[in-house]
Order: C-alpha cells, then sequence, then structure tokens
C-alpha cells in the first residue's frame, strides 16, 4: 500500500437487487440524443445528427431515496430519467455479439442537468461538465442482475409530484444497449464497473426545491428522490 498523503476518498458504488454485495462505480458514461422525439425537444434533427458520449464523475452518484441538492448556479435545472447499464466485464472494440455478456445488469437512472449552463456551453461549442458533471448529477436505483434477462423494451416513464414529465419506450432507442456497447468500446476501454445512461425519452422539464421525483422502466426498482 502507499503511504497516502491524505486519505483517499472512498470508493462509489450501487447497490445490486437481492443481494447483499454492492456494485463499485469505475466510470460513469452517459449517451447524448439517444432518443428522436427528444433530440427533436432540443432542437435537433435526429435523422442528421447521429447520439453521441459525454461523461460524469463516479462521485456524482446518488442513491435511490436520497436528497437530490439543488445546484448552484442554475436557473433550470432538468430531470432525464434513463435506463441504465452497468458492466461486469470490458474490453475494446468489441463486435455487437461481445456486448451482452459485458452487461452485470440494468438500473433506473436520472441524469440531472443544469439546462441553462448545457445550452450556453453546446452554443457557444464550449465542454458540457459544468451542466451535466456536477455534484449529485447521477441519481440511480438498485442494479437488476442480467441474469433476469437483458432489456430491449418497455416503458420507460417519470412524475413529478405525482404528475407524468416523461413517458417513452426502450424499445424506441436510436442506438440500442448493444450499439451503445460497441461504439463506446471503439473510443475508449470499458471496464468492470463502469455505468452506462443510455438517454432520455421526451419530456424533460425544469424541477424545484421540495419536488419528488419519481422514475421507472418496466421490470426495474423505481428510482425516486426529492430535491432539497
Ligand atoms: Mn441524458
Amino acid at each position: 500500500m502507499p503511504k497516502f498523503a491524505f486519505p483517499p476518498h472512498p470508493p462509489v458504488s450501487v447497490s445490486i437487487a437481492g443481494s447483499d454485495e454492492r456494485f463499485p462505480v469505475h466510470r460513469i458514461y452517459c449517451v447524448g440524443r439517444n432518443y428522436a422525439a427528444h433530440a427533436r425537444e432540443m432542437g435537433k434533427d435526429p435523422t442528421r445528427e447521429p447520439p453521441f458520449f459525454f461523461t460524469k464523475p463516479a462521485d456524482a452518484i446518488v442513491q435511490n431515496g436520497e436528497t437530490v441538492s439543488y445546484p448552484q448556479r442554475t436557473e433550470d435545472f432538468h430531470h432525464e430519467i434513463e435506463l441504465v447499464v452497468a458492466l461486469g466485464h470490458g474490453g475494446r472494440d468489441l463486435s455487437l455479439d461481445q456486448t451482452l455478456p459485458c452487461v452485470f445488469g440494468y438500473a433506473v437512472g436520472n441524469d440531472y442537468t443544469r439546462r441553462d449552463l448545457q445550452l450556453e456551453a453546446r452554443d457557444k461549442g464550449r465542454p458540457w461538465d459544468t451542466g451535466k458533471a456536477f455534484d449529485h448529477s447521477a441519481a440511480i436505483a438498485a442494479i437488476r442482475p442480467a441474469a433476469q434477462g437483458h432489456i430491449d423494451h418497455g416503458r420507460i416513464w417519470l412524475t413529478v409530484n405525482g404528475e407524468t414529465r416523461q413517458q417513452g419506450d426502450i424499445k424506441d432507442l436510436i442506438w440500442s444497449v448493444p450499439e451503445i456497447i460497441a461504439e463506446l468500446s471503439a473510443l475508449f476501454e470499458l471496464k468492470a464497473g463502469d455505468l452506462i445512461y443510455t438517454g432520455t425519452p421526451a419530456g424533460v422539464g425544469a424541477v424545484k426545491r421540495g419536488d419528488r421525483v419519481e422514475g421507472g422502466v418496466e421490470g426495474l426498482e423505481n428510482l425516486v428522490n426529492v430535491i432539497g
């Protein structure tokens, strides 16, 4: 063991449904504009621009039931409900048929976004970090092991204070889960512990302090967070 100048930060982990073991998080990758209706609501033409990737730091994770702190420097703090893929194996330049064996499981996530900062960065050609990769920006519920089945369809939804805001179906992903993993592995060496937020359906919008944000994907544990 090296002698550290101060104690290293503890590893970030996520609960696993039906297990007392936890999933240790390595990196968080996210897919942008992976549902056509959401690409259009963001003012983009999904037939002209394919989806793309961005990242969040591992310590942006917020557990199911924890309060999401309303972040600094925004007046337009948005929810984005997403299917999250958790990897148990990785690799580089994976072929499509090598991808699903890498999947450890699936979870419901919320890609919280400072929309005003993200759009300013987008329109000025700047990085998205301040809009996307801030503290407490990656909420996630328990991971359901892939042994219980892979997910390629099913309802995805989000409510704020019980009112439906987002609705879609996983079958409408522009890049499917195998396509996302194959694409990503051509850009980065994927590793066990990586999480991939696969994109959000239409209906993104602002939340305020005190709001109760609940979302789900058919077959997975619902994710509930209150904005604090
Ligand atoms: Mn997103």
